[in-house]
């Protein structure tokens, strides 16, 4: 990389109509952190942009002062993509306006825009389309690696709602992608991360949800961990349609008020029921939970689905030091739940815990061609190997829980990949797996013709062809 002199930045600044932060300048330490407070890292510049021409300018800034490039969507990238070292950060978390035609059912997004934002426009007219489950990550990275959440079930993942996409490319140039246009650049961004360009505005295909839903929530001790995994892995596969489920394996009981104080903090597994039909349909839905496989607590409630979405909010507040590594298992087999019960006591923080996924319905639906998602469609479950810690000895006993737990569970996963989401260290050959070798090629293809360079390569990383 290069060194900026004074006389750079000083023209940068001229002729770009954003922010431009270096170090020193007020708001530069805020600017630069992203959500993994593990992640400390200074890049030279940060460009902050409000729309597609200050992007296109930013990249060629950097092109033009071999500068490399991060790109800060909501910044939620667990090994820190969004920020790099002596670089130039495309920090693009001011674009963050949504609007929606409620007659077309579409929303139009800002690239840095978060769930939050387009949860609660959407939601405004009883609409909705799948997100993460923690609102305040961005719609950016999420969608561009595929998207998994409560919705996924009804409506499949986020990349599978993106109708149309506005892109900066490598080049600067500012594209539109959807099905008719640029249909290779369409396919590749759903599913293959941020490798082809700056998405500047997402639109999305939106659906009918809430504003009221049904949550359902149920806590077990570890004592009985494994009879109650076995129950609700069991449950789940018998779920009515309107119905979808989430299991947070060796989750701590979190001090919340529906918990009494006795359990608050201990590690068992909870299961998660949320229903998009009535109330009454969902009472019944979880009636049986209680007589077969009585829990130490539960939470059953109507909700609105903006106040779902931000549930988790505060269990993964900004700071926190985090690592993690996942993978896609067909089923929780009962060999799966072995090793679960082996290594779910092992945690070091409370916060830690195996978030896990359920890919099934509409998500099953879609052709496995029809865009790059890495995970198949075969359905199952992503299951993910979560620390998250708030002092250096728990987060590093914790990284070596989650390395050690996920090699136990490697032997029950399907393929040797994962969801490219879920990755804190990203290696080549990871990436490949994740993808197989068809959607491999296919997305190398695609970086050629878009990024050949390899411009946009802080990210789960395809070498162009
Ligand atoms: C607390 C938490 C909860 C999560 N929950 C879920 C969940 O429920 N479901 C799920 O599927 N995933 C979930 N994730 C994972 C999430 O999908 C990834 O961390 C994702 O990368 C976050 O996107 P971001 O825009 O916030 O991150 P960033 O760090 O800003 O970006 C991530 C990557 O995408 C690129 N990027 C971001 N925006 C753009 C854009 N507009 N154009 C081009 N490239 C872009 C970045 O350069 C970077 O490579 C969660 C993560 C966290 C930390």
């Amino acid at each position: 990389m290069a060194q900026l002199t004074a006389g750079d930045v000083d023209a940068f600044r001229t002729s770009f109509t954003g922010t431009v932060l270096t170090s020193g300048d007020d708001g530069y330490d805020t600017a630069r952190a992203v959500w993994n407070g593990a992640i400390d890292r200074s890049p030279a510049l940060i460009a902050r942009c409000s729309s597609a021409d200050e992007v296109a300018r930013a990249i060629s800034f950097a092109r033009e002062n071999d500068l490399e490039i991060a790109v800060r969507g909501g910044g939620h990238n667990y090994a820190g993509y969004a920020v790099s070292e002596g670089g130039l950060m495309i920090d693009i978390s001011p674009m963050n306006q949504v609007s929606v035609d409620p007659q077309a059912r579409r929303a139009v997004a800002g690239g840095g825009a978060t769930w939050e934002a387009l949860d609660a426009a959407a939601q405004q007219h009883g609409l909705a389309t799948p997100g993460g489950f923690i609102s305040h990550t961005g719609i950016g990275g999420l969608t561009l690696g595929g998207g998994v959440g409560w919705l996924t079930k009804r409506a499949g993942l986020s990349c599978d709602n993106l109708v149309s996409a506005e892109v900066v490319t490598a080049d600067s140039l500012t594209v539109r992608a959807s099905a008719d246009e640029n249909s290779d650049l369409f396919w590749a961004l759903r599913g293959g991360g941020g490798n082809f360009g700056v998405v500047t505005s997402f639109e999305f295909a939106l659906h009918e949800v809430g504003p009221l839903v049904n949550l359902g929530l149920f806590f077990w001790g570890l004592d009985r961990g494994t009879e109650a995994l076995r129950f609700s892995r069991d449950f789940l596969a018998k779920l009515p349609v309107d119905a979808t489920g989430f299991l947070a394996v060796a989750l701590s009981a979190p001090p919340a008020p529906f918990v009494p104080e006795r359990y608050h903090f201990l590690p068992g597994h909870a299961l998660l029921v949320v229903g998009l039909g009535s109330p009454e349909a969902h009472a019944a839905a979880v009636a049986p939970i209680r007589e077969a496989m009585p829990p130490l607590f539960e939470l059953v409630t109507p909700i609105p689905y903006v106040a779902l979405q931000q549930m988790f909010n505060e269990s993964a507040a900004w700071g926190t030091l985090a690592y993690e590594k996942a993978l896609y298992l067909d089923e929780l087999s009962d060999a799966a739940i072995a090793v679960i019960a082996e290594h779910a006591p092992k945690k070091a923080s409370p916060e830690s815990f195996c978030p896990t996924f359920l890919l099934s319905g509409a998500f099953l639906e879609k052709a496995d061609d029809d865009n790059a998602f890495g995970g198949g469609r075969t359905g199952g479950l992503v299951f993910n190997i979560s620390a998250a810690a708030h002092t250096p000895e728990d987060y590093e006993a914790d990284r070596a829980w989650v390395r050690a737990f996920w090699e136990a569970m490697r032997p029950h996963a399907r393929g040797t990949g994962g969801y490219v989401n879920f990755q804190s260290d990203v290696d080549e050959d990871r990436v490949r797996a994740s993808y197989g070798p068809e959607k491999y090629a296919r997305l190398a293809q695609a970086k050629a013709a878009w990024d050949p360079q390899n411009v946009f390569h802080l990210n789960a990383n395809i070498r162009p062809a």
